[in-house]
């Protein structure tokens, strides 16, 4: 429906296609809707015939979108949605280093936090992208990687230069987990 062919079907090329469409599905007479949208009733069967198969007809009984792949929309929107968690959680890793050397406890507990929740989310996403199989085998989608992050960096606090290279490591292991999600959310789940 969304897809208008060329035709010379006058209803088809009516602006209140969709209007006319549910109408015809409903029930209502190509009398009443000949008269109403002024097609001439011909144009309505013909069109009712040939352009409104009973698979239609049914979706637009129906609900107003059944006629989407339901399916394939829930997939884009994940996807995007995806994009966009694993771009705020590179976000949030930033913060989380800035957190920590600062050694701000508050502000790290809140950002981890925040990672757990968009970490939880992401394994989900991924996970219902991914029918029929759940289980998440990147590390770094897993919640526990923050706690095991932060124990980490923690842990090498009075060890500065360690630190700094630990968490250039992090970084490097992070940005590319995160392309790759970007890239193609549907490997890290197998
Ligand atoms: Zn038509």
């Amino acid at each position: 429906m969304r897809k208008r062919k060329s035709t010379t079907c006058l209803t088809c090329n009516h602006r209140e296609l969709a209007g006319i469409n549910l109408a015809l599905a409903r029930g209502v007479s190509v009398r009443a809707l000949a008269s109403r949208y002024k097609l001439h009733r011909d144009a309505l069967y013909r069109h009712l015939k040939s352009h409104l198969p009973p698979q239609l007809r049914a979706s637009l009984i129906a609900g107003p979108d059944l006629d989407v792949d339901l399916d394939k929309l829930r997939e884009t929107e994940s996807q995007s949605l995806l994009v966009h968690l694993v771009a705020l959680r590179g976000r949030l890793f930033s913060i989380l280093d800035v957190a920590e050397e600062a050694g701000d406890g508050t502000m790290l507990a809140r950002v981890a936090g925040q990672l757990h929740n968009n970490l939880e989310i992401t394994g989900k996403l991924i996970g219902s992208l991914s029918s029929g199989h759940t289980s998440v085998t990147n590390v770094l989608v897993m919640p526990a990687y923050v706690d095991m992050r932060v124990s980490l960096v923690n842990a090498l606090r009075p060890f500065p230069d360690a630190a700094r290279a630990v968490a250039a490591v992090l970084h490097t292991i992070e940005s590319k987990a995160a392309d790759d999600i970007t890239a193609n959310p549907r490997e890290l789940a197998s």
